[in-house]
């Protein structure tokens, strides 16, 4: 008996280790899938519905399932680029995006992934209520932009996992999700130890090293007519 799995990503065959998940065995057949709150370094959260996939089942059918979360089977036949899930997943990245009261900065994976599902974010036009822009910049490093975050969870999990400091929480409920460190005392004065691994991990620049968020500021200043603050 092989200790590998058989697996079929888009007509690709591939063999993956066992106790692989679909995401790793599409990436193994050069098949990439979107991810938002998936990230290599961390426990896969199964948040988003991204990575959304369809999964030929053994009726017949095709289901439609996580692939961050869902462990690879020996024989599974994959399809990445599967209707539903498509449809489905571009919904939710839609959803994400009519939250922020700004579009994502081009380079962040949040405007990746919108590309990816042929969003163009500055583009886009919604209606509806979006996040009230609050920052926290009394961190002497990092600055926190609550309404760029999109409750993916990453931080939270980088902070715990990586650097085992614990100084994030998730907080909230439905549109005013968010996080909060420590018991929502700021970053300054939370368990915070500087590790730079929550902006590191964030999709959207929720949270920036305060170098970088300087750096923008000041080139969007120096963009901005007769250099007026943007
Ligand atoms: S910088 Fe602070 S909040 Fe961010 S992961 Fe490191 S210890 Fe946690």
């Amino acid at each position: 008996m092989s200790d590998r799995l058989s697996v079929t990503v888009d007509g690709t065959a591939v063999e993956v280790p066992p106790g692989s998940t679909v995401l790793q065995a599409a990436r193994a057949a050069g098949h990439p899938v979107p991810v938002l709150c998936f990230d290599d370094r961390l426990t896969p959260f199964g948040a988003c519905r991204v990575c959304l996939v369809g999964v030929e089942g053994r009726d017949g059918g095709m289901d439609v399932i996580a692939s961050c979360t869902t462990p690879a089977r020996d024989g599974m036949v994959v399809h990445t680029r599967e209707d539903r899930a498509r449809r489905v997943a571009a919904a939710v990245v839609e959803l994400v995006l009519s939250e922020l009261p700004t579009p994502p900065a081009p380079h962040t994976e949040l405007a990746a992934v919108a590309r990816e599902f042929d969003l163009e974010p500055g583009a886009l036009r919604w209606t509806g209520e979006q996040r009230a822009v609050r920052h926290d910049t009394r961190h002497p490093y990092l600055a926190l932009q609550h309404e760029l975050c999109i409750s993916c969870g990453r931080c939270v999990r980088a902070c715990d996992e990586i650097q085992g400091t614990f100084a994030l929480t998730a907080v909230g409920r439905g549109f005013h999700a968010g996080i909060a460190a420590g018991i929502d005392e700021g970053f300054r004065d939370s368990a915070c130890v500087s590790c730079g691994a929550c902006a590191d991990t964030c999709p959207t620049d929720a949270i920036t090293e305060l170098s970088l968020l300087d750096l923008a500021t000041e080139r969007a200043q120096a963009a901005a007519p007769n250099g007026a603050p943007a």
